[in-house]
């Protein structure tokens, strides 16, 4: 025999105040309220859809007409009372939905039922449900009796619009407040269910349909029945999404790591894929505008509480978020918002949706300037670009060195080109002027210090502003690292071999070079050069002053040998680094 279906919503109705899920504090008072006998005669249940108020209000009468009270304060749901409640069929509980009855002889069939006292049990319960509805003359007839109830008599109106309720009648309330339930409250009550039913359920899955239900459980399990039906027992991520019609999240980390790297023809692509999929593109906007949402609130652990989800899904969120930087997301929450308002007017909202893409992409991404150079012109011209043109960007951190190399303590002369690494950090980085701060370039003349802010091209392209410890020989590595992969720059090596930097604090650093035509030869790649040190150490907070030392005894320009030779006697370490590295020199 087929067991009859019944929905989740009724079946997991909550018959005691502590399997009510997500109102605790609420519970709790209605409680104690009742175990202290200090009961109102009107209470108001305020709060949105379908997050327990009428269930509250059902298991409230029940309590206080149940003749034997759980130690806890709970219904026994045994006594008389208790099963009469159980099988609605107790005369103690009246309900009346303002929402369809409003009218005032509706106000009156039941205000004339108040007179009639209980035949069994202490009180008699009157649930009036979307109290708002009622017209004005029905509130007025009501009120007469919520002013002078006799003694049995309890309401409890029921409201999603508190605002909509005269005040005389919520002068005479005792207020309650309900919350909309958390997602992961939701999530919770899922598994429960889940584990009760044996039904399979992704954590991802049960987080989308908690989230679908916007705080309301009503909701949450009519979802859950609509998912676990076309899911034979097994709800998975999938199936959720494609029966609820929610756009992968997928797609939003995807389309932010587009963002992060400058990429726009893949964001284009994927908006595309989105809009085959059949998902409304102004939806999709929003979707993003929550997705860049969620990431903000995830970048930081006090707020990391706003994230509604569950732990699963929220970690990645907070991975996701650690790569970017503050001011990206305000400038990216406001491109979207733009997009959002100017939607509805433009006449071509696909391009508006794709522009707004191209915008999120740039904004961690340099300007192109008219007067860049590529990558192959970096590499081949012996003299150097200003900082300021600066195309395209780079992705980060994947230059670093092996942190743990050992480099010589005393560099001042360091190897000439040895393996070639790279070229790829020969293209100075512009950006927008997201950097918390811009180290400082020092010309130190004689009995003179100039100070002069670095130029606007240098700037982070990394998302965040970077500040891993690093240590000098990590530097050092980098340094050689930016040698060798400027083979063809005879000047700007020599001088990079002459004068390796030498540390003055944690992130500062100094060089001294031999004249003021090395100081404007090393200004001009300053910005080059920064940002592959920056990012070979991870950290932008790096500083090099540039000093002229006038009082260097020996100026001739060593030999790559002569470098590696007296780098070996110096530091026996750096004949085990030359080797580890494979660098030929050993
Ligand atoms: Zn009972």
């Amino acid at each position: 025999m087929a067991q009859q279906y019944i929905v989740s919503a009724r079946k997991y109705r909550p018959s005691t105040f502590r399997t009510v899920v997500g109102q605790d504090a609420l519970t709790h008072t209605l409680k104690s309220a009742i175990a202290g006998g200090r009961l109102a005669h009107a209470y108001l249940f305020c709060g949105p859809r379908g997050v327990g108020k009428t269930t509250c209000a059902r298991i409230f009468a029940k309590t206080i007409n149940c003749t034997n009270i759980t130690p806890d304060g709970e219904a026994c749901n045994e006594c008389d009372s208790c099963r009469a409640f159980n099988e609605q069929q107790s005369f103690n509980i009246i309900e009346l939905d303002a929402a369809s009855n409003n009218g005032v002889d509706d106000i009156r069939n039941l205000t004339e039922q108040v007179r009639i006292p209980p035949q069994t049990g202490r009180y008699k319960v009157y649930i009036i449900d979307e109290v708002h509805m009622l017209s004005q003359a029905a509130f007025n007839a009501f009120l007469k009796t919520l002013e002078e109830p006799p003694e049995y008599a309890i309401f409890i109106l029921a409201t999603t619009e508190k605002q909509k309720v005269i005040p005389t009648i919520l002068s005479r309330c005792q207020i309650y407040d309900f919350t909309r339930i958390t997602v992961s409250d939701i999530v919770k009550q899922l598994q429960y269910i889940c584990e009760e039913e044996h039904i399979q359920a992704e954590p991802a899955a049960l987080n989308v349909i908690a989230q679908k239900a916007d705080g309301g459980m009503r909701d949450a399990l009519s979802i859950f029945d609509q998912v676990t039906a076309s899911s034979e027992g097994n709800i998975t991520y999938r199936s959720a999404i494609d029966n609820l019609n929610v756009l992968d999240y997928d797609y939003y980390f995807r389309l932010v790591e587009c963002f992060l790297s400058g990429n726009v023809p893949e964001s284009l692509l994927i908006y595309k894929e989105i809009r085959d999929r059949g998902f409304d593109s102004q939806f999709f906007v929003n979707g993003l505008a929550q997705h860049l949402r969620d990431l903000m609130v995830a970048s930081t652990p006090a707020t990391r509480t706003l994230l509604e989800m569950n732990d699963e899904v929220s970690e990645q969120y907070v991975q996701q978020a650690a790569k970017i930087h503050p001011a990206f997301f305000y400038r990216a929450l406001d491109l979207c918002n733009t997009c959002d308002l100017n939607y509805r007017t433009s006449t071509s909202k696909q391009l508006l949706v794709e522009l707004t893409l191209v915008k999120l992409c740039q904004i961690m991404a340099p300007t192109p300037l008219p007067t860049q150079q590529t990558p192959a012109q970096g590499i081949q011209k012996i003299q150097s670009a200003p900082a300021a043109t600066a195309p395209a960007r780079q992705t980060t951190a994947t230059k670093a060195p092996a942190s743990q190399a050992s480099a010589p303590q005393q560099p001042k002369p360091a190897p000439q080109p040895t393996t070639a690494s790279p070229p790829a950090a020969d293209r100075p980085k512009s950006g927008r002027q997201m950097m918390a701060a811009t180290p400082r370039i020092y010309i130190n003349k004689p009995n003179d210090i100039v100070q002069a802010e670095e130029p606007s091209g240098i700037s982070m392209s990394a998302s965040a502003v970077r500040r891993e410890a690093f240590d000098e020989n990590q530097l050092l590595v980098a340094w050689q690292q930016y040698i060798d992969a400027h083979p063809h720059e005879q000047v700007i090596i020599n001088t990079m071999l002459m004068a390796t930097p030498q540390k003055v604090n944690d992130t500062l650093y100094e060089i001294y070079v031999e004249n003021q035509g090395q100081v404007q030869f090393m200004e001009s790649r300053k910005a080059s050069i920064m940002q592959f040190l920056r990012d070979a150490v991870k950290n932008d907070m790096l500083a090099i002053d540039i000093k002229v030392n006038e009082g260097v005894s020996e100026k001739r320009i060593w030999t790559p040998r002569e470098v590696v030779e007296g780098l070996k006697q110096n530091n026996p370490k750096f004949t085990t680094f030359l080797k580890d590295f494979g660098l030929g020199l050993a």
